[in-house]
């Protein structure tokens, strides 16, 4: 959620996984938007290669009985805006956290969901990451740092013909400098708030997760929270939103204690994809 740091470790996965897919990419022609289709989709692949060579794709797991409805959900009010399909996958990390990449495919980390305190958080935090991929939003991250892309590419050409398979590697481990713009976070919030009213969940989960973030002590804020600690700007963005269309968001109720607890037992089995 780039509310939420770690989020920009996969957005930049995107953003250099796109340069591996396309052709010359140093050069940075226009494309059409079918091709940019066709970029996504393979930009998702490579990064699900990845995650699926180092053995963190997460094949079956009871965590998936918690997820599949809220992601079953968000599926349904989201889809009609993509034309890819949304899949939800469990991933195996440290830090909590969730991401999605260009071609529909949405990431959770199995930590994130021991994290969050509530359904709602949790379907909050897939309704932004949806909203990114609905946006395009690897599109425009791709184009500002086509500097760092463009000194990638040159690297990997130097090492050697498989270039795509290179960056993803090199990429996986270190991309922490990379992040969508504060407007582009912000246009995700207020999709994703869009996207949750119309799944039931309450869209006002992004406000409490933001909340409880101002009041963690720094050092307990996991990574996908402390990009933007106290962002108070998106708060009243949302807030503003609510407010503006009463006949979508003024059923839900703003206070967290109506949240739906979601609680999950630590240590839950997990059959990995190989
Ligand atoms: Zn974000």
């Amino acid at each position: 959620m780039a509310v939420f740091k770690s989020f920009r470790k996969f957005h930049a996965y995107a953003a250099v996984a796109l340069c591996l897919v396309r052709p010359g990419s140093i050069g940075a022609q226009s494309t059409t938007g079918a091709q940019n289709q066709d970029q996504e989709v393979q930009m998702g692949q490579e990064v699900f290669n990845e995650l699926k060579a180092k053995g963190e794709i997460i094949e079956s797991s009871p965590l998936y009985d918690e997820l599949k409805p809220i992601a079953d959900a968000i599926t349904q009010a989201a889809q009609p805006r993509y034309n890819h399909p949304f899949k939800f996958y469990l991933v195996h990390e440290t830090q909590p956290n969730a991401f999605a990449t260009p071609g529909g495919n949405v990431y959770v980390v199995d930590s994130l969901m021991y994290f969050v305190k509530n359904k709602e958080q949790l379907a909050g935090t897939l309704c932004h990451e949806v909203s990114h991929t609905i946006h395009h939003d690897t599109m425009a991250l791709m184009e500002k740092q086509q500097k760092i892309e463009e000194r990638e590419v040159a690297a990997a050409v130097i090492m050697g013909p498989t270039k795509a398979h290179i960056l993803a590697i090199a990429l996986v481990g270190k991309l922490h400098s990379l992040n969508y713009s504060r407007d582009a976070e912000e246009q995700a919030d207020l999709t994703g708030a869009d996207i949750c009213a119309q799944t039931d969940y309450n869209p006002w989960e992004l406000v409490w997760l933001f909340q409880d973030f101002q009041n963690a002590k720094t050092n307990q804020i996991p990574q996908l929270l402390s990009d933007h600690p106290n962002d108070q700007n998106r708060v009243n963005a949302l807030e503003q939103h609510f407010h503006k269309n009463p006949s979508v968001f003024g059923k839900f109720n703003p206070d967290q204690k109506s949240a739906t607890p979601l609680s999950i037992q630590k240590g839950a089995p997990e059959v990995f994809l190989h």
